[in-house]
């Protein structure tokens, strides 16, 4: 049970949080508990308190703990500069050009410190459009939580005496499952608008409402998304589809206006439809959710692959009209839907080199004569290709057959494999038999 608001108290944290003071949750007010807390971030936050430096942990994995969530990462937050950070650890390391941070490194893992910062004031650096393109002012804390982008985001949890702090009234917030920014809707979405992306995304992967407040301006401001630079706009759409709620992100994007922004060329496919199931790509986000739930690795490349299939039949189609053949048809189609994908976002060539193989392997997966089915097994993308395949079969663009086909061939022995592709010849060759006498009759 969370910390109740008394009689009186407002829900009201639109207005300005500065006039207010924080609300304190003491240890037996809230459930976070170090057992929770991973072994670095301990020993990180242990480190600044002995400094005698503030000693926080902020933003998502607060908020995840308040909700009995394993978080992904734990953020720190203090009022020691990037430099007294440094100082105090070995493995520490300033990163960062719009907003220094230290990163202190245990291993594999990194946990990132960061100087409380101030929210923008009038004189900061903007874009025509209200866009931040600097706010690396050093601040307190009450003005970083002001800073931050929603109110359940914004919660402390304060290593010195347990506690848990909230300037904004995300508390209740998490109690009503709502997502709720910080301060006016439409300016904090100018200044940045990916803030419209991480509203949905954490709807979704929390299953809460968002705000009236919060979700109106969405439906406008929108358009905003194209001032996002494209290598940051990667990294959003790979935290949105690959958070493990991929179908309910998709839906809600859509639901906004927000798709359209980030992927022009499959929302005006999907909104062609009658039904989203012919096409792969709720299979595809299906598929990847359960391979996050089991802690399965997934790659950016399939999920491109899978979002730009549709469109890729279509130019290829158009393609071969015009008279190219299947082979050269594909090499252009897949050249003409990615270089119009880019105009939107990055995607690096680690990632669409592949996503061109997953692509150009499915016809190959019709043709298992003599040696081609042995070649396409031996290929290095076989098994994300194949994966493909029986997405393809799940929308009805594939044989369930060919499909079977394939998944024995993988496990069986060499010398049935064999015995697998003579079987296609001779079945091929009573299929014309047959076509022959049926002719001849
Ligand atoms: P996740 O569980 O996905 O990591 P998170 O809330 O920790 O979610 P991060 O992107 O790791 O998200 O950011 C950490 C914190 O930094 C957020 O909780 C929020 O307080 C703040 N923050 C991040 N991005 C923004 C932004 N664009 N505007 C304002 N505050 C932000
Ligand atoms: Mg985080």
């Amino acid at each position: 049970m969370y910390y109740r608001y008394g009689r009186g108290e407002t829900n009201k944290q639109e207005t300005n949080i500065l006039s207010k003071k924080p609300h304190i949750l003491p240890r037996d007010q809230h459930p976070i508990s170090r057992k929770h807390i991973g072994i670095s971030a301990l020993k990180v936050l242990n480190r600044l308190k002995e400094g005698g430096y503030d000693s926080l942990l902020v933003g998502g994995c607060v908020r995840d703990l308040m909700l009995g969530i394993t978080p992904k990462d734990f953020d720190v937050t203090t009022n020691a500069s990037p430099e007294q950070v440094r100082s105090l650890f070995k493995n520490a390391r300033l990163i960062g050009r719009r907003f220094r941070l230290a990163h202190i490194r245990f291993g594999r893992e990194v946990i990132e410190v960061a100087t409380y910062r101030k929210p923008p004031d009038d004189d900061v650096e903007t874009s025509d459009s209200g866009r931040l393109l600097r706010d690396n002012v050093f601040g307190t804390q009450q003005q970083d939580a002001m800073r931050r982008d929603f109110t359940v985001n914004a919660l402390y949890y304060d290593i010195r005496d347990f506690s848990v702090i909230d300037y904004a009234g995300g508390v209740k917030d998490l109690e009503h499952r709502v997502i709720r920014v910080i301060g006016k809707a439409e300016q904090r979405y100018r200044e940045d608008p990916v803030r419209m992306l991480r509203a949905i995304r954490f709807a979704s992967k929390l299953d809460f409402s968002i705000a009236p407040g919060t979700a109106k301006p969405i439906y406008l401001l929108g358009g905003l998304l194209n001032d996002i630079p494209p290598a940051r706009m990667f990294e959003e759409v790979l935290k949105l589809f690959h958070s493990g709620y991929a179908e309910r992100t998709l839906e809600m994007l859509r639901e906004y206006g927000l798709f359209a922004q980030l992927f022009p060329q499959v929302e005006r496919y999907l909104g062609s439809l009658d039904n989203m199931e012919h096409s792969v790509l709720p299979h595809a986000l299906r598929s990847t959710d359960a391979r996050i739930r089991e802690d399965k690795p997934v790659t950016p490349a399939f999920l491109f692959a899978a979002m730009l299939w549709d469109e890729l039949q279509k130019h290829i189609t158009r393609l071969m009209h015009n008279g190219l053949p299947h082979q050269q048809a594909l090499y252009m189609a897949s050249a003409e839907v990615i270089s119009e994908q880019c105009r939107r976002m990055v995607i690096p060539r680690r990632f669409s080199t592949p996503m061109k193989d997953i692509w150009a392997m499915q016809a190959r997966f019709e043709r298992r004569r003599g040696k081609q089915a042995l070649r396409l097994l031996q290929h290095r993308r076989f098994r994300a290709a194949y994966d493909f395949l029986l997405l393809r079969v799940l929308a009805g663009e594939a044989e369930q057959s060919l499909a079977d086909w394939w998944t024995e061939f993988q496990e069986v022995s060499k010398s049935k494999q064999e015995a697998m592709i003579s079987a296609l010849s001779n079945k091929a060759k009573g299929k014309h038999r047959k076509r022959k006498s049926d002719k001849n009759q």
